[in-house]
């Protein structure tokens, strides 16, 4: 059985990352979507255990002192963090593992977990970003203008990542997606080791 391989999407708050992750793991099955732990407050459909574990600020330290988090980061007011329990083991069941993590977690993961691959999901342009932050309904003005300023911020420092998907569609968002997960699978490291294991 193949290795399941760990992959980064990070991109501005509203860009769409939620969306364009669920429809991905509709088409694909060998997915692992890592669940973070948040002090943020949950919105409206938001299941606890399923798309985020949501923690108060004492618990969330806790968790620091216990040594539970590959990485966290502070974004916004809130802290997230991913939970290292399950990455490897869902990697070693063949599934690839993904992470949604902001540009401070990816760079903590790429220094623990060097092969890690990076994506960077941006909008078609900045108004956009804000029309999409707006209509999503789910912040406030003040709240808004933080996440475009850091998502601003963030923009500066996304060349260092491996891809770049621009979600103009949800569709095509989807499909470049799909795309650079296949062909990280078609690596000649992988495939040899494929070949000679039968
Ligand atoms: P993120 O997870 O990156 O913060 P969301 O997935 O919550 O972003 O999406 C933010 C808003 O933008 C939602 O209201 C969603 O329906 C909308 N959205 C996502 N992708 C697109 C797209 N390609 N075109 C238009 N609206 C989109
Ligand atoms: P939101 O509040 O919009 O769900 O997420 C805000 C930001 O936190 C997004 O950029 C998202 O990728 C990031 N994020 C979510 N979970 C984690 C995590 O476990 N670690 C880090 N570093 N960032 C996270």
């Amino acid at each position: 059985m193949r290795k399941g391989k760990a992959f980064i999407i990070s991109g501005p708050s509203g860009v769409g990352k939620s969306t364009i992750l669920a429809e991905l793991m509709k088409k694909r099955k060998d997915i692992y979507f890592s669940v973070s732990a948040t002090t943020r407050a949950p919105r409206p459909g938001e299941v606890d255990g399923v798309h985020y574990h949501f923690l108060n600020v004492d618990t969330f330290r806790q968790w620091i002192d216990q040594n539970e988090f590959f990485e966290h980061a502070e974004f916004v007011g809130n802290y997230y963090g991913t939970p290292k329990k399950y990455v490897y083991e869902a990697m070693e069941n063949g599934k690839d593992v993904i992470l949604d993590i902001e540009v401070q977690g990816a760079m903590q993961v790429k220094a623990k977990m060097p092969e890690v691959v990076r994506i960077f999901i941006a909008p078609p342009n900045w108004p956009e970003l804000e029309r999409r932050l707006t209509n999503r309904g789910t912040d406030s003005a003040d709240k808004i203008q933080k996440r475009l300023q850091r998502a601003k911020d963030d923009f500066d420092t996304a060349n260092i990542y491996d891809y770049f998907v621009i979600n103009d569609t949800v569709e095509g968002a989807v499909a470049e997606l799909d795309a650079i997960m296949t062909a990280e699978h078609c690596k000649p490291e992988e495939r040899i080791a494929m070949i000679n294991q039968t």
